[in-house]
């Protein structure tokens, strides 16, 4: 049997456009209960999906650093403020700060997180599927390219809610 992994590889490309209008037309719904269904559905979907068999994330998507990120993370690693926002921080095209590698230079060879439990807010965050998931509408599409997970929490939308 092909695992979630293997069939998000197979359909994310053909899915794109699809999921891009899709999450478009999820606006119109009320916020709050569609967050509280695609929990569920996110709860779902992780049971079968393990990240260590995937970082897809941290190979692709570099995340958003915040100040308490760069002092907690630059207090883990030994090094100044200035240091870490040197040697590891760029701001990208949305302006924001974000880190300067991709693949993440702190994913291990085994998909583990060196820095796991003082990573950055938005990789605990990530995919912003269990919380606060209308309120990310517009990068579910574009994480779905990504994120195996948000590829099947959007299969599931597709197929429960009406748009
Ligand atoms: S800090 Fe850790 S969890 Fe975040 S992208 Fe890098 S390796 Fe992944
Ligand atoms: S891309 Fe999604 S499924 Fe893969 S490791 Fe990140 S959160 Fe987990």
């Amino acid at each position: 049997m092909k695992s979630l992994i293997d069939i998000w590889k197979e359909n994310k490309d053909a899915q794109k456009k699809k999921n891009t209008k899709f999450v478009r037309k999820l606006k119109k719904h009320n916020g709050k209960h569609l967050d509280k269904f695609t929990a569920k559905i996110h709860d779902k979907v992780f049971e079968k999906i393990d990240c260590i068999n995937c970082a897809g994330c941290c190979k692709g998507i570099p995340p958003i650093i915040n100040k308490n990120d760069c002092s907690r993370i630059a207090k883990k690693l030994g090094i100044s403020v200035s240091e870490f926002q040197n040697n590891y921080l760029t701001i990208d095209e949305d302006n924001d700060t974000v880190m300067n590698t991709s693949p993440c230079v702190f994913l291990l060879e085994n998909n583990k997180c060196s820095i796991y439990e003082f990573r950055p807010k938005a990789c605990k965050e990530y995919p912003h599927t269990n919380i606060n998931f209308s309120k990310n509408l517009n990068y579910h599409a574009t994480n779905s390219m990504y994120c195996p997970a948000t590829f099947h929490i959007l299969e599931a939308l597709k197929k429960s809610v009406p748009v």
